[in-house]
């Protein structure tokens, strides 16, 4: 089963949520994001297939994935926009400002169910 292993590393670890004045809450992506679900067990998740597409601005990634505990199937959608920062100057801003990541929870049927956070 290496294949869905290999899936597995496609998918960050965690996501950050901005909290406004409260700076960034970091949360889990070993959940099952669908409505009436609880599963916070990754054991109880399985990646089934990623697409992939990218374009000048952005890599965006999804990563179907089958919750095992209410038996829905969920996608986690990985967008990394590419050259997000104008910097004026170079010691404005640092290297790792040129791209950022957002993630998205899909249902099955490509419905947005939320927008997670930041990876
Ligand atoms: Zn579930």
């Amino acid at each position: 089963m290496s294949d869905k292993e290999d899936l597995w590393k496609e998918v960050p670890s965690h996501a950050f949520i901005s909290l406004a004045r409260r700076g960034m809450e970091k949360v889990s992506l070993d959940q099952c994001f669908l409505k009436n679900c609880d599963n916070e067990d990754g054991n109880l998740l399985e990646p089934i297939k990623k697409e992939e597409e990218e374009t000048e601005k952005k890599i965006v990634k999804k990563i179907h994935i089958k919750c095992k505990k209410c038996g829905g199937t969920f996608i986690l959608k990985l967008e990394t926009i590419k050259n997000v920062a104008k910097p004026t100057s170079s010691e404005e801003y640092g290297e790792d400002t040129l791209s950022m990541g957002l993630v998205y929870a899909l249902d099955d049927k490509g419905n947005n169910i939320g927008h997670i956070g930041y990876f």
